[in-house]
């Protein structure tokens, strides 16, 4: 099955899920409180991307043809995580932006709101030479509750959405 084949099934199916289970997750304040935690983490980590000039550096990258936001990599997001996005304002693209980048890819970055653990700890070869050793560790630290926030939060909306 071609890439685009198993995007079409999991954005159907994600969307199914939120069909059936918005009006439950829009109810749950426990959610809520999850959600902004996640936010606030997620927050934090930025201000540290901006503070060691990851934001430029990537940017600079984003101008050549490079991309590590490549195509396939919108089949690693969990379901739940697309669900949560949804249940945030995220809609999904009606289409690819360009035919090698990930589909949730825009001009101005990743257009998810709540993002994978597995893209928000990547730092390429280059990013890493980039960063002093110390920048690098402030990364590490700031990614640490964020990735705790994001897990309790992905595995308690699953609890609420049986199946997905
Ligand atoms: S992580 Fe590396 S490859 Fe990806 S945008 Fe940043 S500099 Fe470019
Ligand atoms: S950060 Fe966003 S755009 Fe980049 S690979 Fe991950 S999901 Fe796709």
């Amino acid at each position: 099955m071609t890439t685009q084949k198993y995007l079409q099934r999991k954005i159907q199916r994600v969307n199914e899920f939120f069909f059936r289970y918005q009006e439950v997750l829009k109810k749950d304040t426990h959610l809520w409180q999850l959600l902004e935690q996640y936010q606030k983490d997620f927050q934090h980590t930025q201000k540290v991307y901006t503070r060691v000039g990851v934001d430029q550096i990537c940017a600079a990258c984003g101008r050549t043809k490079k991309v590590c936001c490549g195509l396939g990599m919108e089949l690693y997001c969990e379901d739940v995580l697309l669900l949560l996005n949804l249940l945030l304002g995220f809609r999904f693209p009606e289409k690819r932006l360009k035919e090698h980048w990930c589909f949730f890819l825009k001009e101005d970055g990743c257009s998810l709101l709540i993002r994978p653990l597995l893209c928000r700890n990547y730092f390429c070869d280059e990013l890493q030479e980039s960063l002093s050793h110390n920048d690098l560790v402030s990364l590490q630290e700031a990614l640490g509750p964020e990735a705790e926030s994001l897990f309790a939060l992905l595995e308690y909306t699953k609890t609420l959405c049986p199946g997905i």
